[in-house]
């Protein structure tokens, strides 16, 4: 079959590679001139199976009413004029209930122990190369409650097949000798010595290039402007190059992974997606005194930062701020997040010389990926992962191809 998939970030590199596995002809589009320049580019690094439980959960409201206007919160909603936002955040809201929470933490942790799993099977038979460790993630506390809460969580979690184990602070030093320089009052953690982390640029730009060497083509530089409908089907994707001048790509299949900007493309096509740009922040900075900085991989629990050692760099990533399609730093924010990293490990990176990135989550207000056929025969969605977009990328990339090759995916999903 020839498909086109619409989107080079880790979702539709991860879509091309596996399609190739199964002998589709591919094509893949994308407006930027390399895989991975956009959400997929300076992200926290975690492939953290650990993190399944989405924000939308019963502890958020509360805290989003208490962080409501304040520059640094770990969470804020910026109000605006929006119905699209509006609605996102009622539906947001409605999966805060504790039901709801369970179901959604639940499917996320199935695609996110597939995604896993699928994640190290791509290794072993690529060789692929993106400053990754293997070595679990620690998440590290500093206020009691939450620690408190977390205790529940590693309970659903380890019985549902995520192995979590709580650790003293003693143990946590133990696993993590650089957090003994903290300047923070951390109290304990949760280990999870499955979970892994890695440059999700790094990861997306190889393997689009294992792609090109198996015969995927790359459309770069490409906007696409709509997709063309006859009856129940796409019969071709209109796209604009750099000069203005319009094309029509034709093909049997389509599958959309335009993170944030999927609802652009399926809205004039009459498919309604409930995925919103939820933005967030990282720094990222060189390593100046490996004997200061993590071996690990870490999650600051309290202010929702990931904490990831990326070769001989060291990069914060956190912070959702419901604020449309602005990608522009908020310097507060950035400050916030690379203070805390510098509280955490004093003297271990050029704190000064950090590279400041801003990018959005193609959130929908569950989490819970979109993944599946539309009402179109020929078109299928791979969008909306939120924030374990790295997380979940080969998981539902295989399962995409599998659904657009005629076969029942290998994990228990609410497909589309
Ligand atoms: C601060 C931050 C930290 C994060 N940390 C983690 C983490 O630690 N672990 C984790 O699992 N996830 C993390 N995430 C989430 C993860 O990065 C995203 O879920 C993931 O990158 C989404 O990938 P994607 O391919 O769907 O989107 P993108 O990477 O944005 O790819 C979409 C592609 O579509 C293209 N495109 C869009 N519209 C058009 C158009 N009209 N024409 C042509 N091309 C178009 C874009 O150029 C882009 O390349 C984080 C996100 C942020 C912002």
């Amino acid at each position: 079959m020839k498909i086109v998939v619409l989107g080079a970030g880790v979702i539709g590199v991860t879509s091309a590679w596996y399609l190739s596995q199964d002998g589709h002809d591919v094509t893949v589009i994308d407006r930027q001139p390399q895989a991975g320049l956009e959400t997929s580019f300076a992200n926290g690094g975690q492939i953290s199976v650990s993190h399944a439980e989405p924000w939308a959960n019963p502890g958020a409201p509360a805290k989003i009413l208490k962080w409501l206007g304040r520059e640094d919160a770990p969470l804020l909603f910026r109000l605006r004029a929006d119905p699209k936002q509006w609605g996102w955040g009622l539906q947001f809201l409605l999966e805060c209930l504790p039901a709801r929470t369970q179901r959604n933490t639940l499917t996320i942790l199935r695609l996110g122990l597939y995604s896993r799993e699928r994640l190290k099977a791509l290794r072993r038979e690529t060789g692929l190369q993106y400053d990754h460790l293997e070595s679990g993630i620690l998440q590290i506390h500093t206020d009691p409650g939450e620690f408190e809460a977390a205790h529940g969580r590693v309970a659903l979690l380890r019985s549902h097949g995520c192995e979590m184990q709580v650790k003293s602070m003693a143990q946590c030093l133990e696993l993590e000798p650089a957090l003994r320089a903290s300047r923070l009052a951390l109290i304990g953690g949760t280990f999870a010595p499955d979970d892994e982390s890695g440059d999700a640029h790094q990861f997306t730009g190889n393997l689009a290039e294992l792609c090109r060497l198996r015969g995927v083509h790359f459309g770069y530089e490409h906007s696409i402007e709509a997709l063309q409908v006859e009856g129940d089907a796409v019969i071709g994707a209109m796209l604009r190059d750099p000069d203005g001048q319009r094309s029509v790509m034709r093909a049997d299949a389509f599958l959309v992974a335009l993170g944030s900007y999927s609802p652009f493309v399926l809205g004039p096509a009459g498919i309604r997606v409930p995925v919103y740009p939820v933005k967030g922040y990282s720094v990222t900075v060189p390593v100046v005194r490996p004997e200061a900085a993590p071996i690990l991989c870490l999650s600051d629990e309290t202010k929702k930062t990931a904490i990831s050692r990326l070769g001989n760099r060291l990069r914060a990533a956190g912070t959702a701020e419901l604020a449309g399609y602005d990608t522009s730093l908020n310097s507060a924010r950035c400050n916030a997040i690379l203070a805390r990293l510098e509280q955490l490990f004093p003297g271990a990176g050029d704190y000064a010389g950090a590279q400041r990135w801003a990018g959005l989550r193609p959130a929908t207000p569950s989490n819970v990926p979109l993944v599946g056929r539309t009402r179109y025969r020929n078109l299928f969605l791979n969008t909306g992962h939120g924030t374990l977009g790295w997380t979940l990328a080969c998981g539902s990339g295989r399962a995409a191809a599998d659904l657009m090759g005629g076969r029942r995916p290998e994990v228990d999903f609410p497909f589309c």
